[in-house]
């Protein structure tokens, strides 16, 4: 049998993949429920995720696991509007036009990032095609001084500055160029006139991992048990020991000492953070990570018409997500719902230490200073989410620092990473990333894969 630790998207998809492999395997998951971070709330209709979600057109492996699953004519692709909100003012950014009426960038500025986005480097005055191919040439390069050179100034600092902030904080200087890079990479093509089509699973997210915990099959699930320790003999893993969770709080501390028991196993796959990696095995993983808060916030009426709204000025927020200006708000009984999201880069900071009032007023009384036109007597409800490790910071040298699939050389035989730190994590972690590394492992549990090097 082989154990899996982690009932998340990554978890699961590596049971899938292994038992098609003909392999017997058993699910272990910490929390009650399954799912991990693409957990999801109840509304007055579909269930939607309790951390904002979408998919981009070049995330083929869920998509073909969507389709798999037959689920695949419930995954549309409408288009999100984005903005910048600057001095009180939404500024559209989807349509070329729109783009070039944004009056906080020049018209120079506006044409480096259109080659950026194009990966044509002018520099030198004879333009290069296809310049950034190798994201590997950019992996120790800050991202600031990449878009100083490339770009120009008011590029870095009227556009891409503020969504540093909001993305890394403090961490913003640390990013490498690569991650940017591999970001506009991995963004799917874009309709020209309308703006980018991204994914969704009619119904929400949850229904995918629905359809796979049917697929692997609940008898191979066991949630609420912990897995606390792996015993290897002879440098092969022979055992995993479980300790039944007393209470629905997952804590990344220690088991608060349940019932344990000893699983024999042929190989196990940690498919959860590096830190339960290293509880488990003593592998140190180097990866950081960013924490994240983020409310869903039901409402009587909309804030504006964007998807996407990013904060061109110092806000205790980092986005605003108006989901229901992308999934229309009949899905959920008419409400209105809107993400409001911040990441964190240093547990000390104010807002990690708030409680869920705190945040609450603290956000709804910005929120409202930014659109005085807004009723606030129109939430009805307001739901905090909030992770720890929400995100891997993508600094230089990130890839050095990844955690391989197979553990063989560096733990023992038979142990395997699916988790957040692994490569197919990279530049973006996603639902997506999450499968692939799930398969990764099964495929070289399964012989069908050669031990390579994480690079
Ligand atoms: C704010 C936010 C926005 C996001 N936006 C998007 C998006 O737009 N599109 C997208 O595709 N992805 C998005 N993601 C990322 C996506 O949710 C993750 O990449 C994916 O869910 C990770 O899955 P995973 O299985 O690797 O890890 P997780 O979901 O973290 O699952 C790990 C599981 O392991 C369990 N566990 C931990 N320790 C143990 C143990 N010792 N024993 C047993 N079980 C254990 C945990 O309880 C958890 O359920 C977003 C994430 C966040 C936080």
């Amino acid at each position: 049998m082989i154990g899996i630790v982690g009932g998340g998207i990554a978890g699961l998809a590596a049971a899938h993949r292994l038992q098609q492999h003909d392999y017997d395997v058993q699910v272990f998951e910490a929390s009650d429920d399954l799912g991990g971070l693409a957990a999801t709330y109840e509304t007055n209709g579909d269930r939607i995720e309790k951390f904002y979600h979408h998919l981009s057109a070049s995330e083929q492996t869920i998509i073909d696991l969507i389709e798999e699953l037959g689920l695949g004519d419930d995954l549309e692709w409408p288009i999100g509007k984005n903005a910048y909100y600057v001095d009180g003012v939404v500024h559209p950014l989807d349509k070329p036009w729109e783009i070039l009426a944004y009056p906080h960038m020049s018209v120079y500025d506006k044409f480096r990032l259109t080659l950026l986005t194009q990966e044509i480097d002018i520099r030198g005055g004879i333009p290069k095609f296809d310049s950034y191919e190798r994201l590997e040439d950019f992996e120790d390069v800050p991202i600031k001084q990449f878009l100083l050179d490339h770009t120009s100034r008011g590029v870095y600092e009227n556009f891409f500055e503020p969504l540093l902030d909001a993305k890394f904080g403090s961490r913003k200087e640390d990013v490498s160029a690569a991650w940017l890079l591999g970001r506009i990479k991995f963004r799917g093509e874009r309709d020209l006139l309308r703006g980018e089509p991204l994914g969704y699973l009619r119904g929400g997210f949850g229904r995918l991992i629905d359809a796979l915990v049917e697929e692997v099959g609940e008898e191979n699930i066991t949630t609420g048990v912990r897995v606390t320790d792996l015993d290897t003999e002879d440098g092969e893993v022979r055992s995993l020991t479980t300790e039944a969770m007393r209470s629905t709080e997952v804590t990344t501390t220690a088991a608060d000492g349940g019932t344990t028991e000893t699983h024999d196993v042929n190989g196990v796959v940690v498919a959860a953070m590096p830190n339960v990696l290293e509880d488990l095995t003593g592998y140190e993983c180097e990866v950081d990570f960013q924490g994240a808060v983020c409310a869903l916030v039901t409402m009587e009426e909309s804030i504006t018409d964007t998807y996407w709204l990013n904060i061109g000025h110092d806000a205790p927020f980092g986005a605003l997500i108006e989901h229901t200006n992308y999934i229309p708000p009949e899905r959920y009984g008419g409400d209105h719902l809107l993400y409001v999201a911040s990441y964190i880069q240093d547990y000390a900071e104010e807002l990690w230490q708030m409680n869920d009032d705190e945040i609450e007023e603290l956000w709804l009384d910005h929120i409202e200073e930014m659109f005085p036109q807004w009723n606030r007597d129109s939430v009805k409800e307001f739901r905090l989410a909030r992770n720890p490790r929400a995100a891997p910071v993508y600094e230089r040298g990130y890839l050095d620092m990844v955690v391989p699939f197979d553990l063989g050389d560096d733990i023992a035989d038979g142990i395997y990473y699916a988790g957040m730190a692994s490569k197919a994590q990279y530049p973006e972690r996603s639902l997506n990333g999450g499968i692939v590394a799930g398969y990764e492992c099964a495929d070289r549990i399964a012989g069908k894969k050669e031990v390579v090097s994480p690079r």
